[in-house]
């Protein structure tokens, strides 16, 4: 039997009002990670995108990315890279500072995970402001390689992250499932 994605999906995203503050919807993926046909099914059309997007590489954004991009990665074939919040990662990294609602936050990458011929693929669970997914095309652009596209499970449409995205992404595809 033939089941819509979408609706699939869906069906396994649980809201949670004023959560972490007062006046957020939380979109939690905790229940669709522990059903296997819908996380294997959002893996598989995440590995879609990065095959369509001629993609090298996956970038994770902590700390859902993580979970939801790593299993992309190996069913697309192609490495994982973990964008991390300072000061998480061992080696040489780049950083890259970004602006939230109060105060600023600064996201950092492995320098020699990315080389000049890879193509990112960036994946994470929820686009709300696209404060972070801007900060990671910025910073994939510094390590001198392009951004294949954007892909998460869901988008918040009345933040405005994707006209910001698209400013920053320069034709390549922001989906969102
Ligand atoms: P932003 O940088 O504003 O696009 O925020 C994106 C990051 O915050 C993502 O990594 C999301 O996991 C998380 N996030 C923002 N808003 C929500 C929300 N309403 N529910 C769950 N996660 C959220």
């Amino acid at each position: 039997e033939l089941t819509d994605i979408t609706t699939l999906l869906h069906s396994r995203i649980r809201d949670v009002a004023d959560y972490p503050e007062p006046g957020v919807m939380f979109k939690d993926i905790t229940p669709l990670l522990a059903d296997p046909v819908a996380f294997t099914a959002l893996t598989d059309a995440f590995a879609g995108i990065a095959e369509r997007t001629g993609a090298t590489k996956v970038v994770g954004l902590e700390a859902r990315g993580f979970i939801l991009g790593a299993p992309v990665a190996v069913r697309a074939g192609l490495g994982f890279i973990p964008v991390r919040k300072a000061g998480k990662l061992p080696g040489a990294t780049l950083g890259q500072a970004y602006d939230l609602e109060y105060g600023s936050a600064e996201i950092e990458v492995h320098a020699e995970d990315l080389s000049a011929d890879d193509r990112v693929l960036i994946v994470d669970d929820v686009l709300a402001t696209g404060g972070t997914a801007e900060a990671s095309i910025q910073l994939i652009h510094r390590a001198g390689a392009q951004v294949a596209g954007v892909a998460v499970l869901m988008e918040l449409g009345f933040l405005d992250g994707r006209p910001r995205l698209e400013a920053a992404l320069g034709g390549a595809p922001l989906e969102a499932l």
